[in-house]
């Protein structure tokens, strides 16, 4: 990328902002990979103002031209992965295969937008009462505003803006302050895709401003936000006070239970991969690891040797398995955390150090822990960093109910060969996402994603159940 400043698209325009953000590779802390301009309030005024402007037109377009619009920006996505996938890992720090992977799943998903544009169906019932007919239809809520979070620069913004615009609705979309890149990308892609002026708008700058003034503005009919509960929580507030509908996913602290009859080899690969790849920054990571103790400790020496053995280093080295950490205060936070776990006195297996890599980066070890009892500080609170913590189960219905008892419910796992303590856990697993033998991070495109409790507010994101949230239901009675 050239040092010229990424701008702003606001009703098809490209507009600079009063101020600019560099953003800055955790791999190398040397390399900027661009600079991105800042919105301040009156530019957000006018984003919101072009989508409030653009939405009645778009509300009755045809939907061939939402899918044909949808599936341009999936083809291009799609054929530009590797370029683009590359960006996200030196932006963000995942791998590159991870970054590629996660482009590649943007692609998808607005193909899949595509094709739904064209699905949303309704219902015909007869009436009660005599010579009436009753049709019950969806129709676009209005303007959406569409705020992201650092850890998947493209997956996220795609799963919200694809079926926002799908359904009929204009967008103002905020990305995180730390990955301005991929989303910038995305959008300069959706730019050229034939929509129609104000329909789509690409508003970077600080949470505090941008985020905020989607909260308090009328013309914004709905907010779908992923991040952390605390600004969730914000939202909700706001959103339940001015009536708009809105949509929150936040964090987890998400268990993968591992029984005494399970393959082994299948339970170290599901819970190094759930706990440190995307290194643990993902809300469906694995961070609370329940293991039954027939099995303990065969099992620890198994995990423990694995996660030594993971290559730590530059995102976009070939042999890298766990890139950095995204940035220094997001580092700070899981040192902070391991030091409260030894310090509530879980014992120390291995990991947790800053690395020293050939490049200035945030690189640190992936962290086990072993004998954590679930109610410490550092098993109930979401680290969002490469830390695992070991704790031990007597049986099944004490793992069951360990893995139960957190204020969270996004994912949850288990590795067994039983088909009944399998089935028993997808039926009694308090989270939005069940995953058995596979790792509880790591999802399908095509099918509802979302949790439980603290974790989530409001309906599903992705597949035909994103239709809950971008449109709203009319029930129209008529006397012929
Ligand atoms: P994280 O800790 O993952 O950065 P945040 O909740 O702080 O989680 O950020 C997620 C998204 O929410 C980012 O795009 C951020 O800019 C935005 N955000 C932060 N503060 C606010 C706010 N007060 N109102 C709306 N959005 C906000």
């Amino acid at each position: 990328m050239s040092q010229a400043v990424h701008a702003n698209y606001i009703n098809a325009e490209w507009v600079q902002g009063p101020s600019q953000r560099s953003n800055i590779n955790p791999s190398d802390t040397r390399d900027v990979v661009g600079l991105f301009t800042q919105a301040d309030e009156q530019q957000v005024d006018q984003a919101i103002q072009a989508a409030h402007t653009a939405a009645p037109a778009w509300a009755l377009s045809n939907p061939q031209q939402r899918a044909d619009a949808l599936d341009k920006i999936g083809t291009e996505i799609l054929a530009r992965k590797d370029e683009l996938g590359e960006l996200l890992s030196r932006e963000e720090g995942k791998t590159r295969p991870e970054g590629i992977g996660e482009f590649a799943r943007a692609g998808a998903i607005f193909k899949f937008f595509a094709q739904e544009a064209l699905r949303l169906r309704g219902d015909k019932l007869a009436s009660v009462r005599p010579g009436l007919e009753i049709e019950v239809t969806r129709e676009p809520i209005g303007v959406v505003g569409l705020i992201t979070p650092w850890n998947f620069p493209a997956a996220i913004p795609a799963w919200k803006i694809a079926p926002a615009l799908a359904y009929g609705n204009a967008v103002v979309f905020k990305p995180a302050e730390l990955v301005p890149a991929s989303a910038w990308a995305l959008s300069e892609i959706i730019s050229r895709a034939g929509l129609p002026p104000g329909v789509f708008n690409l508003v970077m700058g600080p949470g505090s401003v941008v985020g905020q003034a989607f909260l308090n503005d009328a013309r914004v009919d709905g907010i779908s936000f992923t991040g952390s509960a605390g600004t969730g929580a914000r939202i909700a507030q706001a959103a339940v006070q001015r009536g708009a509908k809105f949509q929150l996913e936040m964090g987890g602290k998400n268990p993968c239970v591992v029984l005494d009859d399970a393959d082994l080899d299948t339970a170290v690969n599901c819970v190094v991969q759930s706990a440190f790849y995307s290194t643990g920054q993902r809300c469906t990571a694995a961070s609370r690891i329940i293991v039954q103790k027939d099995i303990y400790a065969e099992f620890l020496a198994r995990l423990s040797a694995a996660t030594q053995s993971l290559r730590v280093g530059h995102a976009l080295a070939a042999d890298t398995q766990i890139g950095p950490v995204v940035d220094e205060s997001q580092l700070a936070q899981d040192l902070r955390y391991i030091a409260i776990a030894k310090a509530e006195g879980a014992r120390h297996i291995c990991g947790g150090e800053q690395v020293k890599g050939d490049t200035p980066g945030h690189f640190l070890r992936p962290a086990l822990f072993a004998d954590c009892d679930n109610r410490m500080q550092h098993c109930r609170e979401e680290i969002f960093g490469p830390v695992a913590s070991v704790i031990p189960a007597d049986n099944y219905e004490h793992a069951l109910s360990l893995a139960n008892d957190t204020p969270f419910g996004l994912s949850s796992g288990i590795c067994t060969r039983s088909l009944k303590h399998a089935t028993h856990f997808k039926r009694h697993a308090q989270a939005g996402m069940v995953m058995v033998n596979v790792p509880t991070a790591g999802v399908d495109y095509h099918v509802p994603f979302g949790g439980r409790k603290a974790s989530s507010m409001g309906s599903r994101e992705q597949g035909s159940y994103a239709a809950e949230f971008f449109t709203t239901v009319k029930t129209s009675y008529l006397q012929a």
